[in-house]
């Protein structure tokens, strides 16, 4: 605390990334990324883009990355934004749009920013509690709010809704705007992208930072009706003309075009999901039904909190949230089939 500070900054709480640790021949299960790095054809483009261009500056409207990102979903590229990473994007979209006279709905485990967010842009919330088995039920967004945020699958759980769900909450909230944050959804859920044309209150989020293994680049997205990506647009060039820089650009276009490398990683990581699913459950692990790129596991015996320090102790790192509800839990990120063998290996000893 500094007395230089301003009264919004002392009173704000952060958002505490997963930790980067710098120690070598570590297994890092801890962020989500992807362990099976980009497209040999997105690191061959960046290096051709690192040239005497650099000094000048990008495209402040990323307009051929938008052109691919709307020919890949089927709309036009009015109707998508593009961001440095999807918190960006979503940053924007609190202040943009989701600040308004009623509090905004998101459920009470969830994406650990959204009330970060709140807290910046001054933002009031209403939390949600999810269902027994961790899940969201649409009917409890049917009371009055200035807003909805939901990620899809959720975050720390993994648990998908089903897009039929998700359209009820987007139908019955017409005078609000649902946003719907899709970080994980290439690992298992259908996109709520296809039901943007339909309603003019819905956003959807992405990232290229997971299923593109491209959370260095920073680079995120949101699709919906032009109005709503006109308002972010205005938040933009109202703080950073360029979030995007050329690298970011060309890179991402660049991942949107190998399709096939998209299809085998993301592939690899569903069949690495539901192999450490079913040797955790012989374990005796409860593993929520998970359509990201992590899993969402308690064990009937050892707690969670003495089972990340164990793994921690043997260079297996993981996340922990001592949170009520899922404190007992640990958010594992699916690795690479010998990072897995390591985590499976180490978790059969400590439960054993
Ligand atoms: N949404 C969710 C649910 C996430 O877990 C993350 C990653 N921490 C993000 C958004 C942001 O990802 P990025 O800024 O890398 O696009």
């Amino acid at each position: 605390m500094s007395k230089f500070w301003s009264p919004l900054v002392r009173e704000l709480k952060p958002y505490v990334p997963g930790e980067q640790p710098k120690m070598q021949r570590l297994v890092k299960l801890n962020t989500n990324e992807n362990p099976y790095g980009p497209s040999p054809r997105v690191l061959e483009v960046i290096r051709q883009q690192a040239d005497d261009s650099l000094r000048l500056y990008p495209d402040p409207e990323s307009e051929r990355l938008r052109g691919v990102i709307g020919d890949y979903y089927g709309v036009s590229p009015e109707q998508v934004f593009v961001g440095n990473g999807s918190d960006e994007v979503l940053a924007h979209i609190f202040q943009g749009l989701l600040k308004q006279d009623r509090p905004i709905l998101f459920p009470d485990i969830t994406y650990s920013f959204y009330p970060v967010y709140c807290g910046l842009y001054g933002v009031d919330s209403r939390l949600v509690p999810l269902n027994e088995d961790f899940g969201i039920n649409p009917e409890d967004y049917r009371v009055p709010n200035g807003g909805v945020i939901f990620p899809n699958p959720n975050a720390p759980t993994g648990r998908f809704l089903p897009l039929d769900d998700v359209e009820q909450i987007v139908a019955g909230n017409p005078d609000s705007v649902v946003v719907v944050d899709e970080a994980y959804v290439d690992f298992g859920g259908d996109s709520a992208i296809a039901l943007v044309d339909r309603y003019p209150n819905l956003l959807v989020t992405q990232t290229l930072s997971k299923a593109r293994s491209l959370a260095g680049l920073r680079v995120g997205f949101a699709v919906g009706h032009r109005d709503l990506v006109e308002a972010l647009n205005r938040v933009k060039n109202s703080f950073n003309s360029y979030p995007l820089d050329r690298l970011a650009q060309a890179g991402a276009v660049a991942a949107f075009e190998d399709q096939t490398w998209f299809e085998h990683t993301r592939k690899q990581v569903i069949a690495e999901r539901e192999r450490v699913t079913s040797a955790l459950e012989k374990m005796g692990f409860e593993v929520l039904p998970s359509a990201a790129n992590f899993i969402f596991c308690q064990h009937g015996s050892v707690s969670g909190d003495t089972l990340a320090a164990r793994l921690r102790e043997r260079g297996i790192i993981v996340r922990h949230f001592d949170k009520p509800r899922i404190d007992n839990f640990l958010r594992i990120t699916i690795g690479t089939d010998g990072q897995n063998d390591e985590l499976l290996w180490a978790l059969g000893e400590l439960t054993g």
